[in-house]
């Protein structure tokens, strides 16, 4: 699924679910980490996480957009669009929305780099991989090295 056919399920859901028009912008976003989809007050435009459609696929990727719709149209008609509001529930379960985005397994489960001075030996752990010959040790100004991936 690209921007486009996001941009066009977000319409055909609206007009489908809520039986109104979807007329800003449905775009991924891949600095969503474990919310599923946001909706901007300010521009109306909804922002969609494409780690859920792939983690969890298409069924609860439009469960999202549902949740995501139903701020989006109380928001727009001055109705209660929080997630505590009544009209906001209410909406929700007519149209069948999700109300939590499922956890994204993987993330719990991130790479964990370990790397050991190689001069005192102390060890450190990052979430990404560095390049050894660019880094020192801040005790002893020596280099790491990995040693295991966990
Ligand atoms: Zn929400
Ligand atoms: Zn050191």
């Amino acid at each position: 699924m690209n921007q486009d056919t996001l941009q066009k399920l977000v319409e055909k859901l609206s007009l489908e679910k809520f039986d109104r028009r979807f007329s800003h912008t449905a775009s991924f976003n891949r600095r969503l980490r474990t919310t599923g989809g946001r909706y901007h007050l300010k521009s109306h435009d909804l922002d969609f996480n494409p780690e859920v459609l792939k983690v969890h696929g298409q069924d609860i990727f439009e469960g999202i957009i549902l949740h995501e719709l139903c701020h989006y149209h109380l928001h727009l008609e001055k109705k209660g669009y929080r997630h505590k509001d009544k009209a906001f529930k209410e909406l929700l379960r007519e149209v069948g929305g999700l109300r939590y985005t499922p956890p994204l397994q993987h993330q719990v489960e991130k790479p964990q780099w370990q790397y050991r001075c190689t001069g005192c030996l102390l060890t450190i752990q990052r979430q990404r991989r560095f390049n050894v010959n660019k880094f020192l040790c801040a005790k002893c100004r020596s280099r790491f090295e990995l040693i295991e991936q966990e």
